[in-house]
């Protein structure tokens, strides 16, 4: 067995008329994120950090935006397929950062981290979601739309 390590990044544009869906959680906003699934850019980061960390590429090559499949998918439901693909591993531990101006997430962290666990099938304890902005800097601190950074450690048995 040994650990590997990877990173995801990701962005999605804030649009009048959508839901705001972080890690699963529906939080309460006038704008919602865009995008060809639910546009949970926390998940999406999430995943990508996964794959990086298993050697299996990125989302954009499994989750085709082009593939009426993931047409308004639920993305805690490709974080469970992303675990499929990653294959015979364990998550040691995961820690996203998402960079938004607003809303406050502070009250939905608990949720996210829930959720985010009982996709990958770990305690709660190895998941760490934080929320952060940019002092009004950029097109996160103008609210045009949010980003996500994330770091996943697996253990497993890799190709080398
Ligand atoms: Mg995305």
């Amino acid at each position: 067995m040994s650990i590997r390590v990877g990173n995801g990044f990701d962005v999605h544009r804030l649009v009048p008329g959508r839901d705001l869906i972080l890690c699963g959680t529906p939080v309460p906003s006038e704008v919602g994120l865009l995008g060809h699934s639910d546009a949970d850019v926390a998940t999406h980061a999430i995943m990508d950090a996964i794959l990086g960390a298993a050697g299996k590429g990125d989302i954009g090559k499994h989750f085709p935006d082009t593939d009426d499949a993931y047409k308004g998918a639920n993305s805690i439901g490709l974080l469970v397929k992303t675990m499929e693909i990653a294959g015979d591993v364990t998550v040691v531990n995961i820690d996203a950062t998402i960079v938004a101006q607003r809303p406050k997430l502070a009250p939905y962290i608990e949720d996210m981290r829930r959720n985010i666990a009982d996709a990958v099938r770990v305690p709660v304890g190895r998941v760490n979601i934080k929320a952060t902005t940019t002092e009004g800097l950029g097109f996160t601190g103008r609210g045009e739309g949010i980003a996500c950074i994330a770091t996943c450690m697996i253990e497993g048995r890799f190709e080398e």
